[in-house]
């Protein structure tokens, strides 16, 4: 049996198996995904890498499930350079598999940094103008958190529920759900605003929050017919405003 030095410590290795199995018997966690003791190693995933100094040699990272203990050979598992090609085997990963939780929950544990989670959200900043320029509520901001801008609300519950930054969102980031009279707009599981939707006075559909009507009349001036149908849905506002012109057509005739 190959005598070798894992983390300072003498040990008597596993010969001719890869050297993580002497590893995981010593109790040391090495990530991997893509090795099985059944089958020949590949070396895809990347995660087993540890540095290796042969005899002689200088230090090399390695992985672990392709190389074999060598007498006299020294490994270290848990080095900042170890640590460095773990997080890019982690990130290479991530690339192909984004959504996966599992891949996150190993890097985490193995103290490795994954940046943001993916929102969808490109930075583009639609929302917050269409919000600030259009909308007049000014209701989102850009914020860093760990090192990472991220799209948040601001401060003051400021949002009056319109859902122009959910249908603006080039890429479905901003989410709009209206639920049992009650919209709720969202950016990954962060609400962004939550106000009270009112029913239709005609046909009963909930389509519109209380601040998005009074921000639509502020702005719309004193214009008779709007004021008269602001409790109404656009359906049935242009029903009724199709029969109030035909009516005073015919008043005229
Ligand atoms: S739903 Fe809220 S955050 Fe989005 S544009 Fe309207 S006021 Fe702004």
């Amino acid at each position: 049996m190959p005598e070798i030095i894992i983390n300072d410590q003498r040990i008597q290795a596993e010969e001719h198996k890869p050297l993580i199995e002497t590893l995981r018997k010593q109790g040391i966690e090495v990530p991997a995904l893509c090795y099985h003791p059944a089958l020949s190693p590949a070396g895809e995933c990347r995660l087993c890498a540890v540095q290796a100094v042969y005899p002689d040699k200088p230090a090399q990272i390695k992985l672990s499930c392709v190389i074999k203990p060598v007498e006299g050979m020294e490994i270290h598992t848990d080095n900042d350079q170890v640590q460095r090609a773990r997080t890019t085997a982690f990130r290479n990963l991530a690339k192909f598999a984004p959504e996966s939780t599992k891949i996150r929950r190993m890097a985490e544990k193995h103290g490795i940094d994954m940046g943001p989670p993916p929102d969808e959200c490109i930075r583009c900043r639609l929302c917050i103008r269409a919000c600030r320029e259009l909308v007049g509520a000014n209701a989102l901001k850009i914020e860093k958190r760990n090192g990472t801008r991220y799209i948040v609300p601001r401060a003051g519950n400021r949002c009056i529920g319109c859902g122009t930054c959910a249908s603006i969102c080039p890429t479905g980031a901003i989410r709009q759900e209206d639920q049992n009279g009650l919209r709720v707009i969202y950016i990954r599981d962060e609400i962004i605003g939550q106000n009270p939707l009112i029913q239709c006075e005609s046909c009963g559909r909930y389509f519109a929050t209380p601040k998005f009507l009074s921000r639509i009349e502020q702005r719309t001036g004193d214009h008779p017919h709007v004021k008269e149908h602001h409790r109404y849905c656009p359906t049935c506002a242009k029903l009724l405003s199709d029969r109030i012109k035909s009516a005073s057509r015919m008043k005229k005739i």
